[in-house]
């Protein structure tokens, strides 16, 4: 399938068997000799769809983001190797980087990436590899790729990003120059919640052929009925994304102007630190709204939604709600039922 067609062209028909309407299943150990840990011709064909989506050189498909994390970094480094990372990650790449790789003897520098003068000094050391989340889990800081990407490749480090947040419809961090993108696509990309799942992209075939031999090591292959799941999910990503796009906005300007909500934190606001770096370099704010109750009313909050599920995961097509019970701020994973629906519900919830 060629990167000439268009991006939901490519989302429909990329990799997908060419005899049958949905690629089959390969629910099976062997197929025709080969043992099917290296690969899957289901996994095969979401690799090979979402490789163009990507614009990279080699997908390789895991068991579910951490996967897609732990694999793709593992890969990079050797004994003695360097990792910047940003401050704010998924909690568990937080505790892969700030406790489960110092454990193993490597050096890892966590900081605020939207400071330059932090950037600067972190990579003044050599560095092997840079890790961020352009749009960051949960608290929604946003980075400047373009820059950083600029800065890590002048240090001799490769940039490995994580976009499970935007989803390659909304951004591209290939087309910026990125080594290796990856996604938690438990989310977005599958959007239904009902598989977990993760994919590396890489730029380089060769990393990516190495990458395979990682995931031949460590094991976390993707089952081919999960891998199905995905291809489904794709044919819808962009018309899906959209949607969120549109209802979080709706959201973020609900919330705005409530009187209970302290702060609001959308990329579409104005408000929110880095909203010209997200007009400028994304197609679209994403789905996620994070934002500040008043004091003592999270608990009430989190027990009155109804359409919202207060549960964790994001990127379903159903609304969802996690909050920090002890904290005040509430992370929202806008969902695509009808507008007015979601903020009805938001509404009772908050009122007193
Ligand atoms: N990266 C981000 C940004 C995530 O939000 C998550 C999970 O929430 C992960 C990685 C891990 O993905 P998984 O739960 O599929 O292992």
């Amino acid at each position: 399938m060629s990167e000439e067609q268009g991006f939901i062209t490519r989302s429909i028909h990329a990799g997908e068997a060419e005899n049958t309407s949905a690629t089959p299943i390969y629910q099976a150990a062997t197929v025709d000799g080969a043992y099917l840990r290296g690969s899957n011709p289901t996994f095969t064909a979401f690799e090979e769809k979402m490789c163009t989506l990507e614009g990279g050189g080699r997908s390789i498909a895991t068991a579910c983001g951490m996967a897609s994390v732990t694999q793709a970094v593992m890969t990079l480094i050797s004994a003695g190797s360097r990792i910047v990372c940003h401050q704010t990650t998924y909690s568990w790449t937080r505790r892969f980087m700030a406790e489960e790789l110092p454990r193993l003897g490597f050096d890892v520098k966590i900081i605020d990436m939207r400071v330059p003068s932090q950037l600067d000094a972190a990579l003044e050391k050599p560095a092997d590899v840079v890790y961020f989340e352009p749009l960051a889990n949960p608290t929604l800081d946003i980075i400047d790729t373009p820059t950083v990407i600029r800065k890590a490749h002048a240090a001799g480090a490769k940039v490995v990003i994580d976009n499970t947040f935007l989803s390659p419809h909304l951004f591209r961090p290939m087309d910026h120059g990125a080594d290796v993108v990856l996604h938690s696509a438990t989310k977005y990309l599958c959007g239904h919640g009902d598989a977990l799942a993760g994919i590396i992209t890489t730029r380089d075939p060769d990393l990516g052929e190495e990458i395979v031999r990682t995931r031949n090591t460590y094991g976390g292959i993707l089952s081919p009925l999960n891998a199905f799941l995905l291809l489904r999910g794709i044919k819808t990503l962009s018309i899906r994304m959209d949607r969120h796009v549109e209802n979080a906005g709706a959201v973020a300007d609900f919330l705005e102007s409530h009187p209970r909500i302290r702060r609001t934190y959308y990329p579409g606001l104005p408000s929110t630190p880095g909203h010209e770096i997200a007009r400028s370099q994304w197609t679209g704010y994403g789905g996620m709204v994070s934002f500040e109750i008043a004091e003592g009313t999270i608990d009430r909050f989190l027990d009155r939604v109804r359409l919202c599920r207060p549960w964790v995961s994001l990127g379903d097509v159903g609304s969802l709600v996690t909050g920090d019970r002890e904290g005040q701020r509430v992370r929202m994973s806008v969902g695509l039922e009808d507008t007015d629906d979601i903020i009805r519900d938001l509404e009772q919830a908050l009122e007193s």
